[in-house]
């Protein structure tokens, strides 16, 4: 089995994030980066199919697109035990959309194809910084392949592979035919640590960086020109109001109900 997991390199949630004054993209530049945590879920998920499967020659190959820092996320999947990694970058690709981002992400998809079939593609729910969650419907529209989303099992079963998917009021099953795209949730698994051991192995693994020439792509298909859709502002969140202390000489539970009453709360 050969699965590719889609990575990408993202602003440190943990950390304050700014825009770009002119653009309103997010500001990349001398902020600390890490692998989208909600990818680690994918990552960690096509090593246990693949561990679980045996089968000789199967591998995890994680693809990135993003500027030259995205390295690491390719990096960070090596050590936690993907077998080889793809990175994508290209000064015409900063400030693409998720269509463009798709496309770039497809066109890798397929290339990486022509070498070794590709039977399944995972992805995480939402990278944490852009949070559109459509790159993976537009990869599967245009790859021509069939989607499941939110993945919160994943079980692939000779030329199959059927997921469960956690609603509000119910629990579907959808099984659907290989090759596929699924993203992946939170609630599928517990991402490994990288161990020593992986992080040395990681140094030898075979990593292929191409630029949008290697994958037949128009400079003027991607990018922020490109863009379909454009961010006309952001305002940053006004800070928070400070909170009412209620001190307790005896009558704090009823200080406490006027409160809830007094903003209807109760
Ligand atoms: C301030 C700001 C301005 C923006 N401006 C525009 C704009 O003008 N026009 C516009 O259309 N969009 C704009 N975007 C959206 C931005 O380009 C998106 O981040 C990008 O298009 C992909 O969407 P996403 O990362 O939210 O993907 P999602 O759909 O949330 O990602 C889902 C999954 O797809 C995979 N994936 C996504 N991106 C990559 C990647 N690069 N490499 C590998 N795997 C990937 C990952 O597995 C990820 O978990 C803007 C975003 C911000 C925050």
């Amino acid at each position: 089995m050969n699965i590719v997991v889609c990575v990408k390199y993202v602003p440190d949630a943990q950390a304050d994030r700014t825009f770009e004054d002119a653009d309103h993209t997010t500001d990349r530049v001398g902020v600390d980066g890490r692998l989208s945590e909600l990818d680690e879920y994918a990552v960690e998920e096509a090593l246990k199919i693949v561990e679980a499967g045996g089968g000789e020659g199967d591998q995890v190959t994680v693809l990135t697109v993003g500027p030259e820092s995205a390295a690491e996320a390719v990096k960070k999947s090596l050590q936690m035990g993907a077998h080889a990694g793809v990175h994508v970058s290209d000064d015409a690709i900063a400030g693409s959309d998720a269509a463009a981002t798709s496309l770039v992400l497809a066109k890798a998809i397929e290339k990486l194809g022509t070498e070794t079939k590709v039977d399944l593609v995972l992805t995480g729910m939402a990278s944490t910084d852009g949070t559109m969650s459509v790159v993976p419907a537009m990869l599967a529209e245009r790859l021509g392949l069939p989607q499941v989303t939110y993945a919160s099992e994943v079980t692939v079963s000779g030329d199959s592979v059927t997921i469960r998917r956690d609603g509000d009021a119910s629990t579907q099953t959808i099984t659907s035919s290989l090759p596929a795209v699924v993203s992946v949730t939170d609630q599928i698994n517990e991402p490994r640590y990288p161990s020593f051991k992986g992080i040395m192995a990681a140094k030898k693994k075979p990593v292929q960086a191409w630029g949008i020439g290697d994958l037949g792509i128009d400079a003027g298909d991607v990018g922020l020109a490109a863009a379909w859709t454009t961010v006309e502002s952001v305002t940053a969140r006004p800070p928070r109001e400070a909170g009412q202390v209620v001190t307790d000489e005896g009558e704090g539970g009823a200080k406490l109900a006027e409160f809830l009453v007094s903003r209807k709360f109760v």
